[in-house]
C-alpha cells in the first residue's frame, strides 16, 4: 500500500544563482519536466534576491514547482539591517522556508531558541517550514546522535501546534554528509529517520507522526537517490550540490521517483 506522504524533493541553492542564473536554470528545468508528471513535490529554494525572478518564471498556473526561501527573520519589521521578514517573502508566492540549516546554525550561530522563534514566525505568516536537524561527526562518534536530534526537535518545535506540525517538513541532514560527497548509508539514514518520527510521535501522537514528511539531506544525488528513497521513513530529499544544474536535479528526481509507489 502506498504511504500517505507525498515525497518532497527540494533544491537548496545556498548562496548561488542571482536572478539571471535563476532564470536560465528554471527555463531549462521546466523544459525537461514539461509534459511529465511526478509522484513527488518539487521545490526550489533560490537566494532571496532571486525569488522575484523565480516567481515570474514559475508564474504559470500549472507549473509543478514550488518556491522556498532559505532563511528569514524571526522579528517583526523594524531596525534589523540586512534582514527580511517572513511576510515580505510571501509576496513571491512562497510556500516553504528552510529553517535551522546546519550552515545557519554553525556559521551564523543560530541556536535552537532562535530557530524555534523562526518556526513560530513562519507559521504566523502561513509559511511551511523545512525544519533542518542533524548531528556533527563528533556528536555521532561520541554516541550522541539521539541526544542531539532529540534536543533539536524538542527545542525547535516548542510551542508549535499539531496543525503547525502537519504543515512542517523535517529535513534530517547529518552535518558530516552536507557538501562533503559522503552520504549516510541507507541504513544510517533510515535509522535516524525512524528515530525522528518516533520523537515526533512522542510530542504529537501517532497520527501526526505518520503524516509528517522527513527528507534526507547530505550529498544526495541521482546515483544514491533511489536507495535512500526506498527506505520506509525517508520521504524525499533536501539537495544542495546536485541541484545546482538542471540536468543533475532532473536526473535525481527521476531516480528518486522511480521507487515511489503512486
Ligand atoms: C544542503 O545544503 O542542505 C545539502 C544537503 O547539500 P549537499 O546536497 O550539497 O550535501
Amino acid at each position: 500500500m502506498p504511504i500517505p506522504r507525498k515525497p518532497i524533493l527540494a533544491a537548496n541553492w545556498k548562496m548561488n544563482k542571482g536572478p539571471s542564473e535563476t532564470e536560465d536554470f528554471l527555463k531549462s528545468f521546466l523544459g525537461k519536466i514539461s509534459g511529465k508528471s511526478f509522484p513527488c513535490e518539487i521545490v526550489v529554494a533560490p537566494p532571496s534576491v532571486s525569488l522575484a525572478k523565480a516567481a515570474e518564471v514559475l508564474g504559470g498556473p500549472k507549473v509543478p514547482v514550488q518556491l522556498a526561501a532559505q532563511n528569514a527573520s524571526q522579528e517583526d519589521p523594524g531596525a534589523f539591517t540586512g534582514e527580511v521578514t517572513m511576510v515580505m517573502l510571501k509576496e513571491f508566492y512562497l510556500h516553504y522556508v528552510i529553517l535551522g540549516h546546519s550552515e545557519r546554525r554553525s556559521i551564523y550561530g543560530e541556536t535552537d531558541e532562535v530557530i524555534n522563534a523562526k518556526m513560530k514566525k513562519a507559521r504566523e505568516a502561513n509559511l511551511k517550514p523545512i525544519f533542518c536537524i542533524g548531528e556533527t561527526l563528533a556528536e555521532r562518534e561520541a554516541g550522541k546522535l539521539e541526544e542531539v536530534l532529540g534536543r533539536q526537535i524538542t527545542k525547535g518545535l516548542e510551542g508549535l501546534t499539531e496543525k503547525d506540525m502537519l504543515d512542517t517538513v523535517v529535513a534530517y541532514e547529518p552535518v558530516w554528509a552536507i557538501g562533503t560527497g559522503v552520504t549516510a548509508t541507507a541504513e544510517q539514514a533510515q535509522e535516524a529517520h525512524a528515530f525522528v518520527r518516533g520523537e515526533i510521535e512522542k510530542l504529537y501522537g501517532e497520527a501526526v507522526a505518520k503524516k509528517i514528511r522527513i527528507q534526507y539531506g547530505g550529498s544526495m544525488k541521482a546515483a544514491n537517490a533511489a536507495e535512500l528513497m526506498a527506505c520506509p521513513d525517508i520521504d524525499g530529499g533536501l539537495i544542495g550540490g546536485a541541484a545546482l544544474d538542471p540536468t543533475s536535479f532532473y536526473d535525481l528526481i527521476e531516480a528518486a521517483c522511480s521507487v515511489v509507489e503512486e
